[in-house]
């Protein structure tokens, strides 16, 4: 199997896979969805709310409030020795938030929340949670755990997790007589009409939709979109809670522990 790096941010992970099985890369799309961990709100305790929203709606705005996940020094609730429901310092961070209206309404913002971990925090200070008229006040205590996707989307740490099969295009060897149909329709332009002939302008951005082929007044069509059966391009984007690198590598030891514990279980049967 070979992977190459299309683009890496921040954020966004574009890489190709070559030679690989489509249930392989599906397993892996799938855990990075449901079953790679990371940190949300899970518990909310009000102190005070005068403002018009009811504590429920608050606690869920909070709870899908992406927050920077440090998976090295947390425990899965579950797995944690403590075994305690309300947790303890390996498997819970602890969130303030102390708001007030003096002087007019305002917006209260994700970035007021403060953590006991920086390490632990809201990944952008701009996600509004609440707007406050004067004179009401929220005041509250929220705990952060550890999380699958499967579980809730709020533990989900990725926003895009998905692959698409590499694509292959033969362009015909002359331009059709006033006809540039494929290359006008490809919503991804793809094509283009460039020195007398159809060429392949960003072959990576085909998404298969075979419009151009449909597009073309000649059937069969000189012109042919198919795809490597084999290869993909995968696209992870994280929220911002981990790395989209630590994802995948997550999903690949969370596979590989599945796959252990199956063989174990088969050779016990
Ligand atoms: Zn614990």
């Amino acid at each position: 199997m070979k992977i190459e790096i299309l683009e890496k941010t921040d954020t966004n992970l574009r890489v190709i896979v070559k030679d690989a099985e489509v249930p392989l890369m599906n397993a892996l799309r799938r855990i990075a969805l449901a079953q790679v961990p990371c940190m949300a709100i899970d518990e909310v305790v009000m102190i005070e709310n005068s403002s018009i929203l009811q504590d429920e709606i608050i606690a869920h705005r909070l709870g899908l409030t992406p927050l920077k996940t440090d998976l090295n020094s947390y425990n899965l609730p579950e797995e944690c020795p403590c075994q305690s429901e309300f947790g303890c310092p390996q498997c819970r961070v602890t969130l303030t938030l102390d708001a007030e209206a003096k002087d007019g309404t305002r917006t209260v913002y994700s970035g007021e929340l403060v953590s006991e971990n920086p390490e632990v925090g809201p990944v952008s200070d701009k996600v509004p949670i609440i707007k406050l008229a004067k004179g009401q006040k929220l005041k509250l205590e929220a705990y952060a755990r550890l999380g699958r996707g499967k579980t809730h989307a709020k533990w989900q740490p990725v926003c895009v997790s998905a692959y698409k099969y590499y694509p292959s295009i033969t362009t015909p060897k002359e331009l059709c007589p006033d006809c540039t149909k494929c290359a006008d329709i490809c919503p991804k332009k793809v094509l283009e009409v460039k020195g007398g002939k159809v060429t392949v302008r960003d072959l990576l951005a085909c998404t298969l939709c075979m419009d151009c082929v449909d597009a073309c007044p000649k059937k069969p069509s000189p012109l042919k979109v198919e795809w490597e059966k084999n290869s993909f391009i995968m696209n992870i984007e994280s929220t911002g809670a981990l790395p989209p690198e630590r994802i995948l590598q997550e999903a690949t030891k969370i596979l590989g522990q599945q796959l252990k514990e199956f063989e174990e279980q088969v050779k016990v049967e």
